[in-house]
């Protein structure tokens, strides 16, 4: 049995329960076969790969808080510190009801590779827990946050592990958790990323990741002799990833026709209104049914179907695994060209597959949406300077990042002989930066 092989059998025997982090490992270590069977004799001496795959800690966590009415819940926290190689534990802390520790691996995991594409010097990490705020007070939303940050607020700190932002933590819960930190640590320090600009925030944080996954689609279709002007697009989800994702797609000339929340979509033949979009979700943060008090042309349906609509180019944006094989064959059949994950991992291995063998042209999250993690470290550094940096100074940074990342993945999957398979240049491209680090570091 090769090595990859065995590796992905003892992850699998190891971690039972946690099918999407089998996913993320198969996924990155299947493509990653090139150079671990040119290197094999080294990287099974050094056990590198099973070095790759355990986070060096993972912390879960009680987080009992109080409701309005007096009932106390208990929810469960997470923070896995997956690799340190190349920075300090960078990632996102995703609040939603299905969390649990193999999502939050799978996330982990994924981050180191995401992390390293950017350039920058940051490690990998996650975390998160089961508390859903939908439907939550403010007050009990602090209550929460002030809760987990009391046990997280031990393991972090602005050189150690920096958290942000994911699913259900936006700028309310940032506050939230920064408040606690400070309190608790007595220190005004750059802890958290995502943070409101009148206490450390970046400008173009909110929109980098949106942004981001337009520019390297972008700079992608400039290499193979086209643009996004005149393109129809079909995005899912309605939240922070999606509703940047469409406003920068508008002013580069494409339409953007759909976009969906955990419980519908909507289709607008012309265009969706990015202005009612922020209203209703980050405003009045209700159901994407209100949509048609702004728009009463388009129209909403229950449940799922975004990828039924025939578009030109794909754009996931809310949640992992939801665009499966039938949805492929469907984009496909339709005449889609491209797919860009702006979510983690919203494609599965089968619809991955099978975009790729029928020649669309494929960007995994750990790229496409990675302009979020390099402007949080964009954050980080401002920080370290006391300094705030205009919108364009930002902007412009995260433009020069996707457009280079691009060019590492489009490079690295030539090199290999896969070229345009951005699945296998992603893996290899952030993979080599990483055990360069894990060399030079010894066995630690
Ligand atoms: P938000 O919470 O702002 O939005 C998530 C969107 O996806 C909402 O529209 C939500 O609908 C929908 N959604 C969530 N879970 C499900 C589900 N199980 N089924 C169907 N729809 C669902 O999150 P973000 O936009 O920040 O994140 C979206 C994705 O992008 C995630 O995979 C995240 O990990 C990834 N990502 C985010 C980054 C960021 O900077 N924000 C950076 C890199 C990746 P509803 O409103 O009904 O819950």
């Amino acid at each position: 049995m090769s090595y990859v092989d065995e590796v992905i059998d003892r992850v699998v025997r190891e971690n039972p329960s946690e099918p999407e982090f089998h996913q993320a490992v198969k996924e990155v270590l299947d493509s990653l076969r090139p150079v671990v069977d040119a290197n094999e004799q080294a990287f099974r001496r050094d056990a590198l790969l099973e070095r790759l795959v355990q986070p060096e800690r993972q912390i879960k966590f009680r987080v009992p808080w109080i409701d309005d009415k007096g009932q106390v819940h208990v929810n469960t926290g997470y923070r896995v510190q997956f690799n340190s190689a190349i920075g300090p534990y960078k990632g996102g802390l995703r609040l939603h009801p299905s969390v649990n520790l193999g999502i939050i691996k799978f996330l982990g995991f994924e981050q180191i590779f995401k992390n390293s594409l950017t350039g920058l010097p940051i490690g990998g990490g996650k975390g998160g827990a089961d508390f859903d705020p939908k439907g939550k007070s403010d007050r009990e939303v602090m209550a929460f946050c002030q809760s987990f940050m009391s046990e997280l607020c031990k393991y972090i700190g602005a050189d150690t592990d920096i958290p942000a932002g994911d699913i259900g933590t936006g700028a309310r819960e940032i506050g939230y958790m920064f408040g606690q930190y400070k309190k608790l640590r007595g220190l005004f320090e750059g802890v958290l990323t995502g943070k409101g600009l009148s206490y450390g925030g970046s400008l173009a944080r909110t929109e980098a990741t949106g942004y981001g996954l337009l520019y390297i689609v972008e700079e992608m279709l400039k290499c193979h002799g086209q643009t996004l002007a005149g393109k129809t697009i079909a995005v899912s989800g309605a939240g922070n990833v999606a509703i940047y994702a469409i406003e920068k797609a508008h002013q580069l000339g494409a339409k953007v026709v759909t976009c969906s929340d955990s419980t519908g979509w909507i289709y607008d033949p012309q265009g969706i209104d990015v202005a009612a979009l922020k209203e209703i979700k980050e405003v009045k943060r209700q159901r994407l049914t209100e949509y048609r008090q702004y728009r009463p042309d388009a129209v909403y349906h229950e449940g799922r179907g975004v990828w039924s609509v025939q578009c030109d180019i794909a754009l996931p944006c809310a949640t992992q695994n939801e665009l499966d094989l039938a949805d492929a064959k469907t984009l496909v059949a339709g005449g889609v060209t491209a797919v860009a994950e702006g979510a983690n991992m919203p494609t599965t291995a089968e619809a991955t597959e099978y975009l790729l063998q029928s020649g669309v042209y494929f960007l995994p999250g750990k790229a496409a949406n990675a302009g979020g993690v390099a402007t949080s470290a964009l954050e980080m550094s401002q920080n370290s300077e006391r300094l705030q940096w205009t919108f364009q100074q930002v902007d412009a940074k995260l433009k020069g990042i996707m457009a280079n990342l691009y060019h590492n993945i489009e490079d690295a999957a030539k090199k290999y002989g896969f070229a345009d398979n951005f699945v296998v240049g992603a893996n290899i491209a952030g993979f080599e930066k990483v055990v360069d680090a894990m060399n030079a570091q010894g066995i630690v």
